[in-house]
């Protein structure tokens, strides 16, 4: 079988990487000759993403097509939508932060508070204000805790934005599932997220989460997967405050915060994202252990140098240009003992 990738970063590179088992021949579309998918792919199209002659190339190569990011044209995936089992559905909602918790409240599920900004919104601090579209990795962000705080250069006329109430949470989790075209759903051991200045760094996997909260957490991602007819793997990330579990947001593809599936656990969520997409039944996972994933970014290279130990798994994405905040690689620990887990994360991050 033969499938296309719209998309050549790393998760596009993981999920080729893990059908390299498979009787499965891999087709990128990316812009970018040296994208991080063109090292493992059996071919590439270079072209924008939302070229429609490059996007037709594509579909006359292969028999399945997934998507790894979320920019990709509406109208082109449903021109293809039979060659595309994630459809269109989940990524119309996702790009946009208010038709997303739009959508995600009327299931009946707990978001944050939000509304649109307009011109007399009267600020109730503390808040954080983000961009409705293009935001990732905490950009078009902006935390506003007092009068002071509100930077209005850096508001745009032209841009739409959601005001949310700042969440002081405990932690963050967020719930890896994957749905196939039989209508089963697995849900991957659940990461606790640690981000830093907006941007994810490590995620830590234990059996050890609440109960009520991971009853919770997997009742409404489930809700959301199955309401969105949705096939493939995609990520629901929730703010924990107590025992609430308060939605902020969903991408409709592998995530991040399941990276640490490759080595945790039986199976990645990549590999069933691919059975997925192929039309084939997708596999029970458990935790093999404890685990931890570290996001490597372009200012924390040095994490990939010194570590020696059988435990330790680094990826890098093969990216050419290292730049500050750019998610250059990660490292996953995985360890039978929790407190050998953290020394060995302290070890690699230096503290
Ligand atoms: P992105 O699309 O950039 O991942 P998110 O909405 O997930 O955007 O925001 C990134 C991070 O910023 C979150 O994981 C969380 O740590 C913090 N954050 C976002 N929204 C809120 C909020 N309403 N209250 C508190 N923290 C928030
Ligand atoms: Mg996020």
């Amino acid at each position: 079988m033969r499938i296309g990738i719209i998309g050549g970063g790393q998760l596009g590179m993981m999920m080729a990487e893990s059908v390299k088992e498979y009787d499965v021949e891999v087709i990128g579309l990316d812009p970018n000759p040296d994208c991080s998918l063109s090292y493992v792919a059996e071919g590439m199209i270079i072209g924008d993403y939302n070229d429609e002659a490059s996007f037709e190339k594509l579909a006359k190569r292969v028999d399945m097509i997934t998507y790894e990011f979320e920019n990709v044209d509406l109208e082109l995936i449903n021109k293809y939508k039979n060659l595309i089992p994630q459809k269109s559905a989940a990524l119309q909602y996702s790009r946009n932060r208010l038709t997303e918790k739009n959508y995600v409240s009327k299931l009946g599920i707990p978001t944050v508070k939000y509304e649109l900004l307009t011109g007399d919104y009267v600020y109730r601090y503390p808040v954080i204000v983000k961009t409705t579209t293009g935001g990732y990795d905490g950009k078009g962000q902006q935390r506003i805790r007092q009068q002071s705080d509100i930077d209005h250069n850096r508001f745009s006329e032209d841009i739409e934005y959601i005001v949310e109430e700042f969440i002081e949470f405990d932690y963050e989790i967020s719930v890896i599932l994957t749905r196939d075209t039989f209508g089963n759903v697995v849900s991957y051991p659940i990461p606790i997220n640690n981000h830093v200045n907006g941007i994810l760094f490590t995620s830590l996997v234990t059996n050890e989460i609440n109960k009520v909260i991971k009853g919770k957490a997997i009742d409404y991602s489930t809700r959301i997967i199955e309401a969105l007819d949705y096939v493939g793997t995609m990520a629901v990330e929730f703010f924990i405050r107590e025992e609430e579990v308060i939605f902020n947001e969903f991408a409709p593809r592998p995530h991040n915060s399941g990276h640490y599936t490759i080595e945790g656990c039986n199976l990645s969520q990549f590999e069933n994202h691919m059975r997925a997409i192929m039309g084939e039944e997708i596999k029970d996972v458990k935790l093999i252990n404890p685990t931890i994933m570290i996001n490597v970014l372009g200012q924390n290279m040095d994490y990939t140098k010194g570590v020696s130990n059988d435990d330790v798994y680094i990826h890098m994405y093969q990216k050419k240009e290292c730049l500050t905040n750019r998610k250059m690689g990660h490292i996953t620990v995985v360890k039978a003992d929790e407190n050998d887990l953290k020394n060995i994360m302290r070890e690699i991050i230096g503290e």
